[in-house]
């Protein structure tokens, strides 16, 4: 925005919620981004507001876009939003956004959408700088993981092979377009499945994986540590599908698998961030999130190890029975992310691995193997197991869906799961862990802080002011949400 010439301020919502005075005192446009569950605060700032000028909302959450209008939205900016910027810019004071790219909003009784369903690429795509400044509106940044995006999309376009609801009940018929077609065939699916695993919305909303050239990451790291910033994450759904798409320029990346994880891009992006005198000297953290267990190789493993050796990496498994797993529309197979457990976990890594409970398709045979599955990815060396309940997003093949309540094989897999993380926090009784800590807890001489550079929320307790610090701890009790800790010179 401030690309654009407007004048700008970025807010935390609970900021706006909890001024004293008036937040927007000034300013002629509100701008909300947020992601489905963000949706009642959104209409909280929105209340604040009071309709006193035009509103726009973006993010995930725009899928919601009907809500968000019926909240009282002037409209909602679709995807990716360097496509709507400019022209709403430009729109904005006249009223007239009929020719806004990608805005939905409404027009008297009418609701317009000028989706059109492109995603953005260059030169457009990387031409927006970010406005690090404005990190320092985030109470903790330094503290705080800030996300740098290094990769755009996802490069998974298979679909899921179960039964889909909505936007209109259809099955895959196994024509087989969006796994073995060519790569500009794989955006569309005849039958209108959306692309990617059933449960997700980032191939719909955010198109095929594109990556972003080296020199703009590494410049923004440079800019975030020169503010104070400490921990950084290259944000990206999958990090090994960086420089993957300029393999197969001028074709969109839309196979998750072929080709290979691109070693010489990989290699060039993190040896020139590790370049970087207080990321080699590791009073900076970089952090990777996502990969896909299928692009691990033993190479691939080698090269993070080199880099990332003692941090998380994330695995989704979703579900550990082979059939179901494929169903979904994941890219890898079970035994694939089990191999990218042991060679992750071979090369330093810290592999964490990621489950659904309530998936449609679940049945208590996919929860036995799942359990299974989960069994021998810890014998290999995955540390956390993370379930989460499945949500039916709004717009992904899985909308439409509801997980069943009180269901007793979502009570066997979380059984199990807590069984898992006591175990693996018991292991950090007694270890010495870095702590960032960034303010005082409930009660009298506890603060509270975040683990480095990844780990459980901290609570720590302490006579001295230990706000703004970072210290090193012995983890002295290990509770569901967080640990218990002692400064290490107070031991
Ligand atoms: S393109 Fe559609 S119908 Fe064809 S295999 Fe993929 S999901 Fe099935």
């Amino acid at each position: 925005m401030k690309g654009l010439g407007v004048d700008c301020e970025l807010m935390e919502c609970e900021e706006v919620l909890l001024h004293p005075t008036d937040p927007f005192k000034g300013y002629d446009v509100l701008m909300v981004s947020g992601m489905s569950s963000d949706i009642r605060s959104m209409a909280m700032v929105l209340r604040r507001w009071r309709s006193r000028g035009p509103s726009i909302a973006g993010g995930p959450v725009c899928v919601e876009s009907e809500e968000l209008l019926r909240l009282g939205f002037t409209g909602v900016v679709w995807g990716e939003a360097e496509i709507s910027l400019p022209e709403l810019v430009r729109r904005l004071s006249s009223g007239d956004l009929h020719r806004v790219p990608n805005l939905i909003f409404r027009d008297g009784d009418r609701i317009i959408s000028n989706v059109t369903g492109l995603y953005v690429r260059e030169p457009l795509l990387w031409s927006f700088e970010p406005d690090v400044e404005s990190i320092r509106r985030y109470r903790y940044f330094w503290a705080s993981r800030v996300y740098v995006e290094v990769v755009r999309g996802c490069s998974n376009f298979y679909r899921t092979s179960l039964p889909v609801l909505s936007p209109r009940p259809a099955q895959c018929d196994g024509c087989g377009i969006c796994r073995v077609g060519s790569l500009k065939d794989r955006l569309t699916c005849h039958l209108g499945i959306p692309p990617g695993c059933g449960y997700c919305l980032v191939p719909r909303l955010y198109g095929p994986a594109r990556s972003r050239p080296v020199s703009k990451v590494v410049n923004e790291i440079e800019k975030l540590i020169d503010i104070g910033v400490i921990r950084v994450v290259l944000s990206a759904p999958d990090i090994l599908d960086y420089g993957r798409d300029w393999l197969v320029k001028p074709h969109p990346l839309t196979d998750p698998r072929n080709p290979p994880a691109n070693l010489d891009a990989l290699e060039n992006l993190l040896s020139q961030i590790y370049s970087i005198p207080k990321v080699s000297r590791g009073d900076v953290y970089v952090m990777i999130e996502n990969v896909k267990p299928n692009l691990v190789t033993e190479e691939v493993a080698k090269l993070l190890g080199r880099y990332l050796k003692g941090t998380t990496v994330n695995l989704g498994l979703e579900s550990g029975d082979e059939k179901h797993h494929v169903e979904l529309g994941r890219p890898s197979k079970v035994e694939e992310v089990l191999k990218a457990v042991k060679l992750l976990r071979e090369a330093g890594l810290r592999p964490y691995v990621y489950v659904i409970h309530g998936l449609p398709g679940e049945s208590w045979r996919t929860v036995r193997r799942t359990i299974r599955t989960l069994r021998k990815a810890f014998k290999l060396g995955a540390e956390r197991v993370i379930l989460y309940r499945f949500r039916p997003l709004k717009g992904s093949a899985f909308e439409g869906y509801e997980p069943p309540s009180k269901d007793p094989k979502a009570e066997a897999l979380k059984g199990f799961v807590r069984k898992l993380e006591r175990f693996s926090k018991r292991e950090l009784l007694g270890k010495t862990i870095k702590v960032a800590v960034v303010d005082s807890y409930r009660e009298k001489d506890t603060y509270i802080g975040y683990t480095l550079p990844h780990g459980p929320v901290a609570v720590i307790e302490s006579k001295s002011d230990l706000r703004g610090r970072v210290i090193e701890a012995v983890v002295k009790e290990a509770r569901e949400r967080y640990v218990i800790c002692l400064p290490l010179s107070q031991t």
